[in-house]
């Protein structure tokens, strides 16, 4: 192309609306019914949840309701609840810095609303009804519910055709999102958790201890063929269960990798966790484990990646050596001392 096509050619520079901006960003955020979700179970767990109910139908891909008894959000905070980059739970870097909330970007709502027909229903302790916000018209109403917070999600991507027909059938997208849940509930046992699928009753976790939401997740075999571990390594402490060779599975789906609480998916942690198996494990078998990483939230960034699924660490041999050798030395030791929180 020559310059005087391309100087024709060039429109002026603009700032984009903010709708546009929010349906951008929510591309990083929003992948699938899944991803919302996962972002509507973070909220619920931030706001103090002990039960959250999730109702899908059509694998979330018409409906999505996420119910819980947390805090609730007072009705003139509703439409700011909305806004990007709209938070309540940090005020500045340093907060940023030691964040302990699975949220604290300020998107996931604003971002959903963009690409779906949303509304909030919510009601604080101190108020006498709950009012509920329709995100497209922007009317605040009164409506009536518990203490707590409903948000639905109605027709996800109905404005976005494209994205649209990237979904797959209900069946996956209600695996995926049945996935999302699973990942909350084996962090959280002292939460308890409901799905419904199109109007049926899919899985309830009852609020217990670790040991027993282990097994109401990953079966009673899993924690038979498992090992407990609570070690302190350097800054690290790992504490979880790691699934002994006869746990081994023909796929990756028992293995769960939590920083300071967050599900992550962790390239270092992976290929540490892959070594410490090296020994005792052969063949294409995928071992099981369940690892909570406890570390001071200032030797890890979790503001690496929209969805927070990747972190970064400070001291990143350290972690990786801490891992490999606490697992390793579990998976070698019959009898590995364990925390009472592991032992039940
Ligand atoms: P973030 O979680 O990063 O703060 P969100 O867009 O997910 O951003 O939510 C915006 C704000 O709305 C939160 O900071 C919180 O104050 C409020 N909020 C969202 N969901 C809930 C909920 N289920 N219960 C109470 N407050 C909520
Ligand atoms: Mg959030």
């Amino acid at each position: 192309m020559n310059d005087i096509v391309a100087a024709a050619l060039r429109r002026p520079i603009q700032e984009l609306p903010d709708e546009l901006v929010s349906q951008i960003a929510a591309g990083e955020v929003v992948e699938r019914p899944a991803s919302v979700v996962r972002e509507l179970v973070d909220n619920a767990l931030d706001a103090g949840a002990r039960q959250v109910t999730v109702r899908l139908t059509a694998g979330g891909i018409r409906n999505i309701l996420v119910e819980d008894d947390g805090g609730g959000i007072p009705p003139q905070e509703l439409p700011l609840a909305l806004r990007r980059h709209a938070t309540s739970k940090i005020r500045s870097l340093e907060e940023l810095e030691g964040v302990s909330t699975m949220g604290f970007r300020g998107e996931a709502l604003a971002a959903i609303a963009s690409v779906s027909e949303m509304s909030v229903l919510s009601r604080t302790a101190d108020a006498t009804h709950a009012h509920r916000l329709d995100a497209r018209t922007g009317e605040l109403a009164p409506g009536a519910r518990a203490v707590g917070t409903s948000v639905e999600v109605r027709e996800l991507f109905f404005s976005t055709p494209a994205r649209r027909k990237f979904l797959k059938a209900p069946a996956t997208e209600l695996a995926h999102a049945m996935d999302a849940v699973r990942r909350h509930a084996l962090a959280r046992p002292d939460v308890g958790f409901a799905v419904w699928h199109d109007g049926k009753l899919v899985e309830q976790w009852r609020r217990g201890d670790h040991e027993q939401r282990l097994a109401d997740v990953l079966g009673p075999d899993f924690v038979t063929a498992s090992r407990p571990l609570d070690r302190q390594v350097g800054p690290l402490r790992v504490l979880g269960r790691v699934g002994l060779p006869e746990a081994a599975r023909a796929r990756t789906d028992h293995q769960y990798v939590y920083v300071n609480g967050r599900f992550v998916k962790d390239k270092l942690i992976a290929h540490a966790l892959r070594s410490a198996y090296e020994d005792v494990l052969h063949g294409h078998k995928q071992p099981a484990f369940v690892l909570f990483l406890d570390i001071d939230p200032t030797r890890v960034d979790v503001n690496v990646h929209p969805a927070k699924v990747e972190v970064r660490f400070r001291d990143s041999g350290e972690v990786y050596q801490a891992v490999r050798r606490a697992v390793e030395h579990t998976l070698a030791t019959p009898g590995a001392q364990a925390d009472t929180r592991w032992t039940g």
